[in-house]
């Protein structure tokens, strides 16, 4: 298992070393974001929590959570609130925060909330399928390996793991931004090219190679799906 990575959104500076003391305390690798968008980076290259102050510089929670659910990410969201009235609107579902505490808070109660939302995500990954089986191909989880009646295909790990995201959404138009970071795990905005190159190097092994009918269907416009069989 490897480390788990935190993200601790908040401007008040004696208040985020307080919240990082007591998470690093136990374990958890924590990054700073003073502000709303250094808080959006940082969840978008593979953070496995984050934890968010609604009073952000620049854009404040509201606006992250905002823009983080709109581009399909499901990073786990604590939200740190100090005003009753957000409260409400955070309970009210009108944000897509997992959990919220009110401050002042008790660091011992984020730390639990913490772990609990990487407790969940981390089951939550590891109750997926480990054999994805569309007719004759067979996406192998555990083997990271794509085979086509019983004979594996010859992927690149970042072929395999593109294939693996779209095959894990049948019928479900993905983004190349999304695409972007879930397969590579970076926001690379300007180097959208980088999935289609990808996408044309798996029709060619997949469809031309292994003579399987079209599974990957372009969205114009927007990014890729995979076809139901
Ligand atoms: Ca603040």
């Amino acid at each position: 298992m490897g480390v788990t990575r935190i993200v601790v959104a908040e401007d008040d500076v004696p208040i985020r070393d307080l919240l990082v003391h007591h998470l690093e305390g136990v374990g958890f690798v924590c990054e700073s974001a003073p502000d709303g968008p250094a808080a959006l980076r940082l969840a978008r290259s593979g953070a496995d929590v984050l934890l968010l102050d609604l009073g952000l510089p620049v854009l404040d929670g509201f606006e992250v959570v905002r823009v983080l659910r709109r581009e399909g990410r499901d990073v786990p969201i604590l939200v740190l609130t100090a005003r009753s009235e957000e409260i409400d609107r955070v309970v009210g579902l009108e944000l897509g925060a997992d959990d919220y505490v009110g401050k002042p808070f008790s660091p011992r109660e984020v730390v639990a909330r913490v772990r609990a939302l990487a407790r969940r995500a981390r089951l939550a990954s590891n109750t997926a399928p480990v054999v994805l089986t569309y007719d004759r191909l067979e996406i192998d989880q555990a083997a990271r390996e794509a085979r086509v009646d019983g004979v594996a295909v010859g992927l690149k790990p970042r072929e395999f793991a593109l294939l693996l995201e779209l095959a894990a959404n049948p019928g479900v138009a993905l983004s190349r931004a999304s695409l972007l970071a879930r397969v590579w795990g970076y926001d690379f905005e300007g180097d959208a090219r980088t999935v289609d190159v990808h996408v044309r190097r798996l029709r060619a092994k997949l469809e031309d190679g292994a003579q399987l009918p079209p599974l990957v269907t372009t969205v114009h416009g927007f990014g890729y799906k995979f076809t139901r069989a």
